[in-house]
């Protein structure tokens, strides 16, 4: 056996521990060869006066280990705290946002049973650059910074992830009729790095129209790549009318470090009744096992989890009124089934 790789792992606030506890064990039970080191980010450390939430071992223990598997943090309301996830993000060069959207139907009914789509959302860029500027008492001004090099790195990306995964389009949502500069030069890019990949479709939408066909008809869709601002959009669309908020996870890549989490909060109204659905964290989870070179753990991971959910056997996110399981009681019936 290959020595273990090292993992932080950072377990998070609300329902965070508990889900937490219950991917770990699915992937432990799934011979995953993984070795966590647990630090402490969130709640706690914001509260001890640290702006950020994140204490100076917590980024030691990243920059050794290079990958994060993170459950939701709670960001304490007022008090000029900043969101750990904006100061992981930029403080790393995590430049890609990773965030398959499915349809599991009809197992968790959804209007849109054939929807299976990624997308790759930027994330450095665009309007989020926060370059902004008072020009008087009623003016303001907010700059949108696009990049050759910005755009080349995530749609290589999402060429790569194509290729990868087995995925046969790529399409490419931009605003480049009105901006011609800025979305003009994302699309110039993306037309020429798909001339590199002629084993993948590929093709381009207005957002608008996009974003319409996107909450209409997604099983057009495969993977999308697109400008920050829009892929937010689109991400929040997508994930909701796959009726799998509570089920998605997401990757946040960078050319040295990649962080996992789920995509929804930390959901302080149920946390400590041992009800919360760890599916989220553990598609994350299943990410990374790719990305750190272990597919066979995450394929094994997610057929069993597959199979529990086609079983009935649901938490109550899922269950929807029906008969529900709790967070123990569904990671164990998911170990069950790792075969
Ligand atoms: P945040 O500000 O941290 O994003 P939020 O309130 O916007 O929090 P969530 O924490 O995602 O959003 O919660 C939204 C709703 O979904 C809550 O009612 C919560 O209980 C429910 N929910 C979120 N995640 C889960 C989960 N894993 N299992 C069960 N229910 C969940
Ligand atoms: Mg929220």
């Amino acid at each position: 056996m290959a020595d273990k790789r090292q993992i932080t792992v950072a377990t998070g606030d609300g329902i965070g521990p508990e889900i937490m506890e219950a991917t770990l064990h699915i992937l432990e039970q799934a011979g995953a060869e993984i070795e966590p080191e647990f630090i402490d980010v969130g709640e706690k450390v914001y509260l001890t006066g640290n702006s950020t939430g994140i204490p100076q071992e917590a980024w030691d223990s990243l920059r050794r280990t290079k990958v994060l598997l993170k459950a939701p943090i709670t960001t304490p309301q007022g008090g000029g705290y900043k969101s750990l996830n904006v100061t992981i993000r930029t403080a790393m060069g995590l430049y890609a946002n990773v965030r398959p959207c499915v349809s599991y139907h009809p197992v968790i009914e959804n209007k849109h049973p054939e929807m299976d789509l990624v997308i790759v959302r930027e994330n450095e860029e665009d309007l989020y650059s926060g370059i902004e500027h008072q020009q008087t008492p009623d003016v303001v001004q907010s700059l949108k910074l696009i990049s050759r090099p910005g755009s080349e790195r995530i749609i290589r990306h999402a060429f790569e992830y194509a290729r990868q995964n087995n995925r046969k389009k790529v399409s490419c949502l931009v605003k480049d009729n009105i901006m011609k500069l800025s979305d003009g030069l994302f699309h110039q890019v993306f037309k020429e790095i798909a001339a590199e990949y002629p084993d993948i479709e590929s093709n381009s939408y207005i957002v608008d129209i996009g974003m319409a066909r996107i909450a209409d008809s997604p099983e057009e869709f495969d993977v999308i790549v697109t400008l920050n601002l829009y892929g937010d959009i689109a991400s929040d669309i997508a994930a909701q009318i796959a009726g799998s908020v509570g089920l998605a996870g997401s990757a946040n890549i960078g050319d040295e470090i990649a962080m996992f989490e789920a995509i929804h909060g930390s959901a302080p109204d149920i946390a400590g009744k041992g009800i919360a659905n760890p599916s989220g964290l553990l598609h994350g989870a299943i990410m990374m096992l790719v990305h750190i070179g272990q597919p066979e753990a995450a394929e094994k991971i997610h057929n069993a989890w597959l199979k529990t959910i086609e079983d009935g056997m649901l938490t109550g996110d899922m269950a929807k009124g029906k008969e529900a399981v709790g967070t123990k009681e569904f990671a164990h019936a998911v170990v069950e089934r790792l075969g």
